[in-house]
C-alpha cells in the first residue's frame, strides 16, 4: 500500500492539461507541451476546490 499511496500523492502534485493531456508541474501556468494555458490538477485535488 506504501507505493500505491507514493504514486497517488505525486499525482496530486501534477497538473494535466486540458488540450493534450500532458502532465505538468503543479506550479506551470500553461503546458509545457503545446502551451495551452488550461491545466487542471489530478483528480482528488479538483474536489476539494
Ligand atoms: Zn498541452
Amino acid at each position: 500500500m506504501a507505493k500505491f499511496k507514493e504514486a497517488e500523492a505525486r499525482l496530486l502534485n501534477k497538473k494535466v492539461c486540458m488540450n493534450c493531456s500532458a502532465t505538468n508541474s503543479i506550479r506551470a501556468t500553461r503546458c509545457r507541451k503545446c502551451g495551452y494555458t488550461k491545466l487542471r490538477v489530478k483528480a482528488k485535488e479538483i474536489r476539494k476546490a
